[in-house]
């Protein structure tokens, strides 16, 4: 186990987006959630893989929320796609969808949903036609659910992303949560090793685990973090990184690292807890290399 600390970080550098990039070079996200429930989670997400450098984000989500959400974020694009009577995603026909992954760099899914049948649905769909360049990162719900489908996600091996907290790891191993506090890195190196996926096990603490055996703590974020779609914003920051082009792990280590370091500038200037999720956003540019 290896602090994600300054060292890691000076081994371990952010590259900088060259002169040339275009919006399509310096990386595309495409975020797919949301439910009609949880409409603005999805914005979170999106906007945090700008805020990390991504050049696009676009966010897939049930129309009953599409247009709000265009509304609400005219930086990106919204596509909508199906929607069940409880308001979540049902994505047949999955063509509109897979028209939007054919262009992009990260594929972020599961913010805002919260219904794990759907969630499992989706993600059984997206697995099912792997596509090569394709960084995948799986979140809340969809996280939870891919408990089950280590065999359906193997075409993504390499390429994935967990990023579970205590709940949904619990889910994701169908064991209890007390089991995951009594080894937490233990039990992210075993999801690691059984899905080709790097798992950010989140929590006060934090573990990083790739399937290679390496494995990152971190644990300098502080309790106001602790707060409704703090998980949301990781998520788009890991993908916004992934559609940069960095290594899952790298990615991973880097999402983290930015998110705290923005909870903690957060908590030394508003107050160690009552700050938004939201407001993490403004702060991430900040703390990139320059
Ligand atoms: P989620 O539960 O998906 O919204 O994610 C919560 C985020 O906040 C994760 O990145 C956690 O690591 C972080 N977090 C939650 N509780 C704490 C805490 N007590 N101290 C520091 N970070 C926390
Ligand atoms: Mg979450």
């Amino acid at each position: 186990m290896v602090e994600l600390d300054a060292a890691w970080r000076a081994a371990n550098p952010l590259p900088q987006p060259q002169g040339e990039a275009t919006k399509n070079t310096r990386g595309r996200v495409l975020c797919v959630g949301g439910a009609r429930r949880v409409p603005g989670a999805l914005r979170l997400t999106a906007e945090a893989a700008l805020r990390v450098g991504a050049g696009k984000a676009r966010m897939v989500t049930v129309p009953s929320v599409a247009l709000m959400l265009g509304a609400l974020f005219p930086e990106t694009a919204v596509i909508a796609v199906g929607e069940d009577e409880a308001g979540e995603i049902a994505l047949e026909p999955a063509e509109p969808l897979f028209r939007e992954v054919d262009r992009t760099d990260a594929l972020v899914i599961g913010p805002g949903m919260i219904d794990r049948q759907a969630a499992g649905r989706l993600v059984v769909r997206v697995a099912a036609e792997p596509r090569e360049k394709v960084a995948l990162l799986l979140d809340a719900a969809a996280c939870a659910a891919a408990g089950a489908l280590a065999d359906e996600l193997r075409g993504y091996a390499g390429r994935l992303v967990l990023t579970p907290h205590g709940g949904e790891m619990a889910e994701l191993c169908d064991c209890d949560a007390a089991d995951i506090s009594a080894d937490p890195e233990g039990k992210a190196l075993d999801v690691a090793r059984r899905y080709g996926a790097v798992v950010a096990l989140k929590g006060a603490r934090t573990w990083i685990a790739a399937p290679d055996g390496r494995v990152l703590r971190y644990a300098g974020g502080g309790i106001g973090l602790a707060t409704g779609g703090s998980g949301d914003v990781l998520a788009g920051v890991v993908g916004g990184l992934l559609a940069r082009g960095l290594p899952p792990f790298e990615a991973t280590g880097w999402g983290v690292w930015l998110h705290g370091e923005a909870g903690r500038a957060l908590a030394a200037s508003v107050g160690p807890v009552g700050f938004l999720a939201g407001e993490l956003l403004p702060e991430l540019p900040k703390l990139l290399p320059r």
